[in-house]
């Protein structure tokens, strides 16, 4: 069976059609954006979920998002605090950085609000897919000018991985707990399997998204040890016997070092977004400023063929990719340059630093300048390991 996926109304000419295989946060993001701002271009979201956007809770910082950006997050509802803390054995600081987090909830709600019932088909699985058609699991072959990929998580060949791995859990506390603003890193924890910090995230009087995270060399998630930690951290609040409201767990890549071509081969004819394309910050892995981004980007295309966005995108992952070595070689410091259980120092002394370059930090934009300071001062690790570290990149 195979078919156009919609018919234009009478009143407007669609001048191009476009499928984003994959409702997730760079889909969904693209999808807000194209319907907001390009009417015109006919649209079809296809995920295999009930709802858009999976079981996330996204988080991102003030700065991450540059202001003529801000718009694709529109009409998403998203808390925020004005400002965050991290904590490390010898060093506590509250930051004056305002944090925001989505859930998937919130995208979900979006796109069904903006987004028209044959724009969008859920519960739909993607068998298979070319740049102009894709094949969907129930036999049906549907055609456009560019079929998106943005399937999230992919393989990863071709490069030097290490892994954070967490389990969250949001917690309703029956009396209000005492955790003030967004806590990112507690780093004060007993470490194991290497860097461990634990965060918390208020997300209102008595409710608290824990989640216990790991920068690991190994990608072996032991959930149920994490809920045991997880509870432990619950317990440790005091306000009272918490309930599990939800749940969710990741093992996102770490990128060390490796080659962009390996990850996106310069002869695949499929534009891509998210993290399928690379486009997520080596060190944090969030990928919601990059999401954001894209979908601006794609908002503003005037050739929506397969190839022109395919050399668009790949450019767009190839540039950040040369941009962001720096932050590889500082994940090899976070991997390598210390006993697992000392890891911690490698962030413990960047956190020294003043707003201006950690905000910098968070959205993959250090300048040369701030990358001298990241490595200045007082090693905090030892100098013959730290320097092995930072020249093992293969490409
Ligand atoms: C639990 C968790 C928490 C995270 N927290 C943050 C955070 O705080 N901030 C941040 O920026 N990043 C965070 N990340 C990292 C990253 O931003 C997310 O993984 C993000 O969802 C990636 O976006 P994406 O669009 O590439 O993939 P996804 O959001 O995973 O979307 C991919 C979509 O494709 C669909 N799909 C896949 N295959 C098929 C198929 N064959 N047929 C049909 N549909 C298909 C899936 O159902 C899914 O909806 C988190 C990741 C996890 C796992």
């Amino acid at each position: 069976m195979s078919c156009r996926f919609r018919q234009a109304p009478s009143d407007q000419a669609f001048v191009s059609r476009i499928v984003i295989a994959g409702g997730g946060l760079a889909g969904g993001l693209a999808a807000l954006a194209l319907a907001r701002r390009r009417p015109e271009v006919e649209l079809l979201v296809i995920d295999q979920g009930a709802d858009f956007g999976g079981n996330h809770t996204w988080s991102f910082f003030d700065t991450d998002i540059p202001p003529d950006t801000r718009w694709v997050l529109d009409g998403i509802d998203a808390v925020r605090w004005t400002d965050h803390e991290i904590r490390f054995p010898r060093r506590r600081r509250t930051i004056p950085i305002g944090y925001n987090s989505i859930r998937s909830a919130a995208l979900d709600a979006a796109l069904k609000g903006s987004l028209r019932p044959a724009q969008y088909r859920l519960g739909t699985e993607i068998a298979g897919f070319g740049p102009t058609e894709v094949q969907l699991a129930n036999g049906e072959t549907i055609a456009a000018d560019a079929v998106i990929d943005a399937r999230g998580p992919g393989p990863m060949p071709g490069q030097q991985l290490g892994w954070q791995k967490f389990v969250g859990r949001l917690y309703r506390f029956p009396t209000p707990h005492k955790v003030a603003r967004p806590i990112i890193m507690d780093a004060t924890v007993p470490q194991h399997d290497g860097y461990r910090f634990v965060y918390y995230l208020p997300m209102s009087a008595t409710q608290v998204l824990i989640e216990d995270t790991y920068y690991s060399a190994g990608a072996a998630l032991d959930r149920d040890a994490l809920r045991q930690r997880l509870e432990q951290a619950a317990a440790a609040l005091g306000a009272g016997e918490p309930a599990v409201e939800d749940e969710e767990h990741g093992v996102l890549p770490v990128v060390m070092g490796g080659d962009f071509d390996a990850l996106w081969p310069n002869s695949d004819p499929i534009p891509r977004l998210g993290l399928r394309g690379g486009f997520f910050h080596p060190t944090t892995s969030y990928s919601l400023p990059d999401a954001a981004a894209n979908a601006a980007w794609l908002a503003a295309q005037t050739d929506y063929s397969a190839a022109a966005l395919t050399t668009g995108l790949r450019a767009r992952g190839a540039k950040m990719w040369r941009e962001r070595g720096f932050y590889r070689l500082l994940n090899r410091m976070l991997f390598r340059a210390a006993e697992p259980d000392q890891s911690y120092r490698v962030l413990e002394h960047f956190y020294r630093l003043p707003p201006g370059p950690i905000a910098r930090f968070y959205a993959g934009r250090l300048t040369a300048f701030d990358k001298l300071r990241v490595l200045t001062g007082k090693p905090p690790v030892p100098i013959g390991r730290a320097l092995s570290a930072i020249f093992r990149e293969a490409a």
